[in-house]
């Protein structure tokens, strides 16, 4: 059996880390045909136009994703295209692991969270103008409803449930945003009543990011509203490491879009440095979704057998002794021989 899968490079450290996983899944023998497309600054360069119709048609047509980082301007210029998609595809999930890998040095050494960050509504919907000519002041609207916290909530419970996690945290400011923050909080007590056997509580965001660096191990699902959820994977990300391990996956009822938590890193593009082990994991959640669980395993604990022998691990991993992304996947790909 072979997949098609649309690949989209993206931009910055993109192009090498998707080569990078591309490779690794290769290696796997999992059979994919894939069908690669532009987004962002080579889709300007292009086209003219960050999103071009032909990646929408491709995706639309596999239904399966991989998708390198991709740069958005800040304050001016085009509209993020990764949350274009988002909202094209309607994927409503953004799933966000966090786990500690042996070998890496952080303050604490067995956490295993999962985030699951709510990703189309609120304040990443694009509803947004300055309120005169002279820019005197901004407007953002913020929408939650409750269709939209009910389905992200109940897929964090339900994934809890599939996969034996014990207890579910739901993050808010409900303090302060009485009725969006009250909504989503609502409705998360609403849902846990449905699942007794999965323990349930609840954070206030500025409390979630101190209790997450005091404790972490306290946290087993999370699931939040978009903003919130964006700023906690980063954190989490940290406490294991970095950026350069942390994979995502952006799920709805018929698409996914499988990429790393960070973005596009400009400031090393193009010198061989990117780490590619957080879009190499986001493809290990894209296969096991397949239903390629072995060859998921199989990159998983070679990415793992990599970062814990640690001669061949990139610059963001060990400053000093540090391989290039080339380098670090041939080590990968070495692994996998092994097994
Ligand atoms: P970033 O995640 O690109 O980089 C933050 C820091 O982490 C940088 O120092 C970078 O060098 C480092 N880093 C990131 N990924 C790394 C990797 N794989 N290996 C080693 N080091 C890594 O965040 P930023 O600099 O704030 O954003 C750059 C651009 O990416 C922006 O235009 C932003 O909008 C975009 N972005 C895109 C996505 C996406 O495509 N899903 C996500 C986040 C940010």
């Amino acid at each position: 059996m072979s997949y098609n899968i649309t690949l989209i490079p993206g931009d910055g450290i993109g192009p090498d880390i998707t080569s990078a996983a591309t490779k690794v899944i290769e290696h796997s023998g999992v059979k994919v045909n894939w069908d690669v497309q532009i987004a962002g600054l080579p889709a300007i360069e292009k086209f003219k136009d960050p999103l071009p119709q032909e990646t929408l048609d491709s995706i639309a047509r596999n239904r399966i994703a991989l998708k390198g980082p991709i740069t958005t301007p800040s304050g001016k210029g085009f509209r993020s295209v990764n949350v274009a998609l988002r909202k094209e595809f309607d994927l409503y999930v953004n799933e966000r692991p966090a786990k500690t890998f042996k070998g890496i040095k952080t303050l604490y050494d067995h956490i295993d969270m999962i985030i699951f960050r709510e990703n189309i509504e609120e304040f990443y919907s694009g509803i947004e103008h300055y309120i005169d000519s002279s820019k005197s002041a901004a407007e953002t609207i913020g929408i939650i409803t409750r269709k939209g916290s009910e389905r992200i909530i109940r897929y964090a419970f339900e994934n809890a449930k599939k996969y034996g996690r014990k207890k579910v945290t739901a993050v808010h400011k409900a303090n302060i945003l009485k009725y969006t923050g009250g909504l989503f909080l609502d409705v998360a007590k609403e849902i846990a009543l449905e699942y007794p056997e999965i323990e349930f509580n609840d954070k206030i965001i500025d409390n979630m990011a101190m209790q997450m660096v005091l404790n972490p191990y306290q946290f087993d699902v999370v699931v939040t509203t978009n903003l919130f959820g964006d700023i906690l994977s980063d954190l989490a990300s940290g406490l294991v490491g970095g950026l350069g391990l942390a994979p995502g996956a952006n799920i709805g009822y018929d698409v996914a879009i499988y990429e790393a938590v960070h973005g596009s890193a400009p400031d090393i593009a193009g010198k061989n440095l990117a780490n590619p082990c957080a879009l190499i994991l986001a493809s290990c959640i894209m296969l096991t979704n397949l239903g390629e669980k072995e060859a998921a395993k199989k990159i998983e604990s070679s990415v793992a057998k990599v970062i814990e022998e640690g001669k061949f691990v990139t610059k963001d991993i060990n400053p000093v002794n540090h391989v290039g992304t080339n380098e670090i996947t041939d080590a990968i790909l070495r692994e996998m021989d092994k097994l």
